[in-house]
């Protein structure tokens, strides 16, 4: 907000815990979007994502006229971005099996809850966190391709096959710009994915 805008309005305590609620919230989300473990290509989905502007069937419903709203993967609920990421049935059991991948405990199946739990989980080393973060955005990415798959060529790939494009995309990721220089731990962890 720029100084000229700030000054027009009457101060208050409610209006400048607005302001920097705000700012706090476009920080996490940049955070998120940049980490340096995600892979470029993934980023401009988590974007979309995280702004509430990917094109999911209920997003068009709101500004064009969409006869069919139902979710294209499980068929059984209306397709918003709060479904896909992570309540419809396919994408809770991709996260079930990436969550046992890569060791993460967080119980949550909200998109954002879960990427606030691995910021703040202290027992994490910084390359862990962030690896965490590009998993979570990884499978942002892919459940989104299987959905635009089902659209353009009516075919859904097995939960098995998806996790296991995730797990070649993040080691491949993580071997080539990660691993130099990284703790033991952290490379004992990275052996065993
Ligand atoms: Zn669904």
């Amino acid at each position: 907000m720029d100084r000229s805008a700030l000054m027009a309005v009457k101060y208050s305590i409610q209006y400048g815990h607005a302001i920097l609620y705000d700012q706090y919230t476009k920080v996490q989300w940049s955070k998120y979007v940049w980490e340096r473990c995600n892979i470029p290509k993934h980023r401009y989905i988590i974007w979309l994502t995280l702004h509430q502007k990917l094109r999911t069937r209920g997003y068009l419903s709101k500004h064009c006229q969409v006869l069919d709203t139902v979710c294209l993967l499980c068929g059984d609920h209306n397709e918003e971005i709060s479904h896909l990421f992570f309540q419809c049935t396919y994408s809770k059991n991709c996260l079930v099996k990436l969550k046992e991948w890569i060791g993460c405990q967080a119980q949550t199946e909200n998109y954002h809850t879960l990427l606030h739990w691995i910021s703040k989980a202290k027992h994490l080393s910084k390359l862990r966190r962030g690896f965490y973060i590009a998993a979570v955005s990884a499978l942002v990415y892919h459940i989104w391709r299987v959905r635009n798959d089902v659209l353009w060529s009516s075919k859904i790939w097995h939960v098995n096959h998806t996790i296991e494009v995730i797990k070649r995309e993040l080691k491949l990721r993580l071997t080539v710009s990660m691993y130099k220089g990284k703790q033991n731990r952290d490379k004992e962890w990275f052996h065993k994915l």
